[in-house]
């Protein structure tokens, strides 16, 4: 039996198994295989989460190469930086497709009367919850699998991604083709392919999130070191199975 293709029909722990085989068997592939893997299995019913950020727009390209009809969505926070839409723009422009802004069900003035103004800068975590985690999960309901492009070596809590999982969190598969990447790894594939990316990467900031939570980092600083730099919180709570919260 296909426990993959029965997703929502069978134990957790039965399909958890199955991913941790199938990831096995991935480690000496490239991130397009796993990719090919996916999209097949999970056709129509599959999505690529894109920041904008490197990682993503590699995904994209190699995405657009294989079958431009795989829906992207980003998480429109409403605090994302002009350069983030700079150059979803040109990612509209290069590949025809449309990402979705997926958006919180609270503006940022509603959250204020809710919560207080600034609620980043006193409990991001709520206002991460808020503005990232429940948005993607409305979202993510409607598809069997979702692809990310995180990487093992961007953060203590993502050191054991698979290339393919079970995502305890939202309840679907996971697929991180670019987990066993270096940053290094995915800078020579944007070169190699022309591919669009954030010019903020260009001015020190190595990992991009929303305005007030994001500053550029120095030399010698952790690459995560301007996300939230004023807690210890290091995860917006996406990849992570308990939610927001700080990095391992
Ligand atoms: S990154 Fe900052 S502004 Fe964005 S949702 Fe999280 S706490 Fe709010």
């Amino acid at each position: 039996m296909d426990v993959i293709q029965t997703v929502t029909e069978i134990d957790p722990t039965e399909i958890q198994a199955e991913l941790q085989r199938v990831s096995g068997a991935f480690e000496s592939s490239s991130p397009q295989d796993v990719l090919r893997w996916g999209l097949e299995k999970f056709r129509g019913g599959i999505t690529l989460a894109c920041s904008f950020g490197a990682e993503d727009v590699a995904l994209v390209d190699m995405i657009a190469r294989m079958d431009r009809s795989v829906p992207v969505f980003f998480l429109d926070t409403e605090y994302l930086f002009a350069e983030t839409f700079e150059v979803r723009d040109r990612i509209v422009e290069r590949y025809g497709i449309r990402p979705l802004g997926v958006k919180p069900v609270l503006t940022i003035d509603e959250q204020a009367a809710l919560h207080g103004p600034d609620l980043f800068a006193r409990r991001p975590d709520q206002c991460c919850k808020i503005r990232k985690v429940e948005p993607l999960r409305r979202h993510l309901g409607g598809f069997q699998a979702w692809v990310t492009g995180i990487r093992r070596d961007q953060a203590p809590t993502r050191a054991n991604a698979g290339l393919v999982e079970w995502d305890k969190l939202f309840n679907l598969v996971k697929l991180n083709p670019l987990a066993r990447w270096k940053s290094e790894d995915v800078w020579a594939y944007i070169r190699a392919h022309d591919v669009p990316y954030n010019v903020l990467h260009d001015r020190n900031y190595p990992s991009i999130g929303c305005t007030p939570c994001t500053r550029p980092v120095q030399p010698g600083e952790d690459p995560r070191a301007g996300r939230w730099a004023n807690f210890q919180k290091k995860e917006c709570g996406l990849h992570t199975e308990s939610g927001p919260g700080r990095a391992a």
